[in-house]
């Protein structure tokens, strides 16, 4: 084992594959998670649970580490900010704050000449009937969303869900009819320094991913210009780490970007088997300050997401040696939680 040990926060299946990966190339783990059921305490040698202010048990952690990063977005960013004035968190803890609300994260992407979908700051009923030119529209919840919680279709002005808590903010987003969603992954080591992956292409059932594969059938016009604006992004942010760029593309083959993920993301846990150098291993390679080895696809990919029940079939199935089917060991299966995953390369016979 190297002499660096990497601290996690959070402990799903994000924080369980960073770990795997960390350990492969002998970096120690220590993942912190609020659950102490929660799945990462299967894949690290150290395991720490409580609540993320715990004042003990923050002490532990930081004892334990030498740098520290986090495997989701809804950590608040006074625990981030603490802890960086000890140890190094990465990605930075302002950079997480600006993401992790949806307002300003479009704020920021918009400020550098990056297209959105048209959308407004929604604070009570009155903000959505005055803006009727975003209906269609998706409201969102401006904090603590994902997999489609938190978000409500509006499709007259009239008709206003009245399970909408008006005591939070959102945003209210034009809704665009998509041809197709991609992903772009970059890991950032410095300045003009990063690896990127080519585009991934995603398909949402219930707006939570269900496949994604490389190569996504897009242009060459998107597949620039998402690579570019995926790149700004980094560089913008002065990034260190993996981050993914959630696109929509339209029917006039118009790009938007949707949200930006400061972490790993689902739709590259293809890049376990199709790269020599997977999204995980690059984030970790990056926040530990390790070589940066070119990125170079390997085979080419489909990832399938084992959603609730989907999972029991693939425990007792048997694989050919292209497939590869990862189990998150949650220890209850829940409908529309991820369980695990199931990925398979396109070998050529
Ligand atoms: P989450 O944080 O839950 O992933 P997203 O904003 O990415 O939230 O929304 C989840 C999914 O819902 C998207 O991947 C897309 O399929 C659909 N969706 C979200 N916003 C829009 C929109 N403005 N127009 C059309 N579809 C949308
Ligand atoms: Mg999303």
């Amino acid at each position: 084992m190297s002499d660096i040990t990497l601290g996690i926060i959070g402990g799903g299946q994000l924080g369980s594959l960073l770990s795997v990966a960390a350990n492969k190339i002998d970096i120690n783990t220590v993942i912190f998670s609020d659950d102490k059921n929660s799945p990462a305490k299967n894949f690290t040698k150290n395991f720490i649970s409580g609540n993320y202010d715990d004042e003990k048990l923050i002490k532990e952690f930081l004892s334990k580490v030498n740098v520290i990063t986090y495997e989701f977005e809804n950590i608040p960013y006074k625990i981030l900010k603490k802890l960086n004035e000890i140890k190094p968190v990465l990605p930075k803890p302002e950079i997480n704050k600006l993401i992790q609300n949806r307002y300003t994260e479009k704020d920021f992407l918009n400020k550098n000449n990056i297209r959105t979908t048209r959308y407004s700051l929604i604070k009570d009923e009155d903000d959505i009937k005055i803006n009727d030119g975003l209906i269609p529209g998706l409201l969102k919840t401006c904090t603590l969303g994902y997999d489609g919680k938190g978000q409500f279709k509006i499709d007259k002005k009239e008709n206003i869900s009245s399970e909408i808590d008006f005591t939070k903010e959102y945003i209210l987003e034009k809704f665009i009819k998509l041809k197709k969603e991609i992903s772009v992954i970059i890991t950032r080591f410095g300045h003009q320094r990063y690896e990127i992956y080519e585009p991934i292409e995603n398909l949402h059932e219930d707006q939570i991913l269900k496949h994604s594969k490389i190569p996504a059938q897009i242009s060459e016009k998107i597949k620039n210009q998402a690579t570019n604006w995926a790149t700004i992004i980094a560089e913008e942010l002065d990034y260190v780490g993996t981050l993914c760029v959630e696109y929509f593309i339209d029917n006039k083959d118009n790009l938007y970007a949707n949200e930006i993920a400061p972490r790993v993301h689902n739709s590259g846990h293809l890049t376990i088997n199709s790269h020599n150098v997977s999204q995980f291993e690059n984030h970790i390679r990056a926040v530990c300050g390790l070589e940066k080895v070119e990125t170079k696809k390997i085979y080419n990919a489909r990832m399938l997401n084992l959603i609730g029940n989907d999972i029991e079939d693939y425990r007792v199935k048997s694989f050919k040696d292209n497939e590869f089917f990862f189990d998150y060991q949650k220890t209850e299966i829940r409908e529309k939680r991820k369980m695990g995953h199931f990925t398979i390369i396109e070998k050529e016979n």
